[in-house]
């Protein structure tokens, strides 16, 4: 299982990481990032890629 964490004083809500693997992160109806915070291993690859392609780098996964 992986865990989740984004640094949300940091993330400016631009969305990367929802294209990256739309069923943890999301922008909600005010466009503001909610995630899943725990997510199965067989998402590592695309959790992964959301974390390289955050340009605030708010994203942080945990083992
Ligand atoms: S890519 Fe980074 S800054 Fe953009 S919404 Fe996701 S966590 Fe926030």
């Amino acid at each position: 299982m992986i865990t989740i964490n984004v640094d949300m004083d940091k993330c400016q809500h631009y969305g990367q990481c929802v294209f990256e693997a739309p069923d943890v992160f999301k922008l909600n109806d005010d466009d503001k990032l909610e995630f899943v915070a725990t997510a199965d291993d067989s998402r590592r690859s695309d959790i992964e890629s959301a974390v390289d392609v955050c340009p605030m780098q708010a994203i942080s996964v945990v083992e």
